[in-house]
């Protein structure tokens, strides 16, 4: 069974396992749909039942597109993503997942 990314001590990884985590996750959060109509609420109390589950949803698909990267990162058998060097780097990632974030307000 794979770590949990809380259980790994990520300074003792090896370098290229944390690299293999990061397009790992890149990967996966690139697919990951923005619960847009949310973020729109602007209610702090909101009980609209389909934001909720927006909400909801779009933390379930969070935790499980990581803990996949997690299993597909540190799995002891199999190729290292091929063309990865091409990928932006992490800072570049989260900011284009924070404009995207923001364009939508
Ligand atoms: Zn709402």
């Amino acid at each position: 069974m794979e770590p949990q990314p809380c259980q790994i001590d990520w300074l003792k990884v090896m370098a290229h396992k944390r690299e293999d985590y990061f397009y790992e996750s890149k990967n996966v959060l690139d697919q990951l749909q923005l619960p847009i109509e949310a973020m729109h609420c602007q209610n702090f109390n909101c009980t609209d039942e389909k934001h909720l589950e927006e909400i909801e949803k779009f933390h379930a698909e969070l935790t499980s597109s990581l803990l996949a990267a997690t299993s597909s990162a540190f799995k002891t058998t199999g190729k290292r993503n091929a063309g990865k060097f091409n990928n932006p780097d992490w800072k570049s990632v989260v900011k284009s997942k924070h404009q995207i974030a923001k364009a939508a307000f």
